[in-house]
């Protein structure tokens, strides 16, 4: 693999039997997995460039076993990776050769739904999908809709602090969760949060969503579930040009609309998924956007127009309203199956994930179809629009020697200038592996530094998830955000990751 991994610690290597050893007598049965075969499905995650055999793979069910399995570890030196469904875009679940896999999917219940409260009080390695299912029929469900959740866990949503369609109107993971129970690296279990929208002391929860798996594992998550709106219409609507596009999506914002979810796609991108799903797109668009407002029937009426009115002054040449459910479920078919598309028409694609804001969206698509050619490789762009998060797929070729780094080199330089534009390296796939090299081109070194000590007060001997989010050293110093002089480091009392 092309990345760079912290050096698998050979003592601990050598003291693996000891170690499967300790686990079975933490989780009997069939909760240790240290067989190569068995080990070869937990290898990678959803960032399938990577792989990695973890040195064995624990699968706990109760919280009781999580704190003897953290405790152990700490008293051992062993490094732990926590995982949910390996879904990771960014490669935040990829093993350790020198390291415990915590598996999470037995964890896998729902523990209690209060519909006074609008909450539900669910096991970590439940699917986003299955709350919603479990509360639907009495109208309710739970807003953030990554694309993955038919198979993403609610715990893997709280560590990358999960995005999704629907998250423009009803925010993200954060916005959405209330507590959490959370065992440290030290085996004590933390309640942070609670049932209600504030809680006592500093803000805890806020830092532990979309915290990576670096401060602890999450045993517990109370989120907050909504009533279904009463409608929910779509609009498709296609430019000839992304400039009218991107200036559309900024007047429908500024026009005080926030809809329900707002996403565009790129001409390539339509013409994937017009070839995979059919549901007539046109095609001799540059630009398509899928607008859903959602509420009571008349407000959606009015909001539908508004949003026409909007569009056709920024020179639409096609806009379509869903007049009924199946054909509002059409026109998101081919956002909903823009990956497989994708893999369709490129044996390998990398899907980035910066943020920029919306104003720069005609500049960025342009900017990033220029370096397309200058790498000569195809990029496809579906997007969260409404709120600037950008997916682009950069298409190549694993097979083909030197593609992979071609592919990283190009997903970088996008990432870059998502941040030159006033962006974020990330909006909702989180840092993990995929962009942890890429921190000094946003934080500076005492930025990192401080982010490094926040870690360390919760795990000070770096065992949880180490290699992730923080760039290695040499990569600092390469990027030039990490001086150093006659030999010294800056912050040389920091332990290093
Ligand atoms: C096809 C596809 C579409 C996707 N679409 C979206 C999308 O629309 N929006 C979006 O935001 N993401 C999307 N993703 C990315 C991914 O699904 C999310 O990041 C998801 O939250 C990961 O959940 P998981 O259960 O698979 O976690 P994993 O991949 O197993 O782990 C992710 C991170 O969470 C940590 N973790 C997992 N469980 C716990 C726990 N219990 N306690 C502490 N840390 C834990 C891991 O250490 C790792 O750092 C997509 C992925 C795919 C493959």
């Amino acid at each position: 693999m092309s990345l760079c991994m912290p050096e698998p610690d050979a003592g601990v290597l050598a003291r693996r039997a000891e170690i499967v050893a300790a686990m079975r007598a933490i989780v009997p049965g069939e909760g240790v997995i240290d067989h190569a075969d068995g080990l070869r499905p937990y290898e990678t995650d959803g960032l399938t460039a990577y792989r990695q055999p973890p040195l064995v793979v624990v699968l706990p069910e109760t919280v009781a076993q999580v704190a003897a399995v953290l405790r152990w570890c700490r008293d051992h030196a062993v490094k732990v990776v926590p995982r949910g469904a390996g879904t990771s875009l960014s490669g935040g679940a990829l093993p350790l050769a020198d390291g415990v896999l915590l598996g999470m999917a037995k964890f896998n219940r729902i523990l209690h739904v209060d519909y006074a409260d609008r909450i539900a009080i669910v096991q970590p390695g439940v699917t986003n999908l299955a709350i919603s299912r479990a509360v639907e029929d009495e109208g309710f469900y739970y807003a953030p809709d990554p694309s993955s959740q038919i198979a993403c866990t609610i715990g893997g949503n709280v560590a990358e602090n999960s995005g999704g369609v629907h998250c423009l109107k009803y925010g993200v993971t954060t916005n959405n969760v209330l507590g959490v129970e959370l065992v440290t690296i030290d085996g004590e279990v933390l309640r942070l949060g609670g049932q209600g929208l504030e809680s006592a002391g500093l803000d805890l929860l806020g830092l532990v969503v979309g915290s990576e798996g670096l401060l602890g594992v999450v045993t517990e998550v109370t989120v907050r579930i909504l009533p279904r709106p009463e409608t929910a219409r779509a609009l498709l609507i296609g430019f000839p040009e992304l400039e009218g596009a991107g200036r559309c999506v900024g007047e429908v914002i500024a026009a005080g609309i926030i809809p329900a979810g707002m996403e565009m796609m790129d001409r390539a991108a339509i013409h994937a998924a017009e070839a995979f799903v059919n549901v007539g797109y046109p095609l001799d668009v540059e630009a398509l956007l899928i607008v859903e407002l959602d509420g009571p029937a008349a407000e959606c009426a009015h909001l539908i127009e508004a949003v026409a009115r909007i569009a056709e002054a920024n020179g639409a040449s096609s806009i379509r309203a869903s007049s009924d459910d199946t054909e509002r479920i059409a026109f998101w078919a081919g956002r909903k199956a823009a990956f497989p598309a994708a893999g369709r028409i490129s044996p390998d694609y990398f899907c980035m994930d910066g943020t920029i804001p919306r104003r720069r969206l005609p500049d960025v698509l342009a900017r990033m179809k220029l370096l397309s050619e200058q790498y000569g490789l195809g990029v496809i762009n579906v997007f969260h629009a409404g709120d600037g998060n950008l997916h682009p797929m950069v298409l190549y070729d694993a097979n083909v020697p030197g593609q992979l780094e071609l592919a990283e080199a190009f997903g970088a330089d996008i990432l870059r200038l998502c941040v030159e534009v006033g962006g974020v390296l990330t909006g909702e796939h989180g840092v993990g592996v995929e962009k942890r090299d890429l921190m000094p081109a946003m934080f500076s070194a005492i930025d990192l530094a401080q982010q490094v000590e926040l870690k360390h007060a919760f795990d000070p001997a770096a065992l949880l998830n180490p290699g992730k989010v923080f760039p290695t050293l040499h990569r600092c110093a390469e990027l030039g955000q990490m001086h150093v002089h006659g030999g010294k480091l800056p912050f040389p009392d920091l332990p290093r990751l």
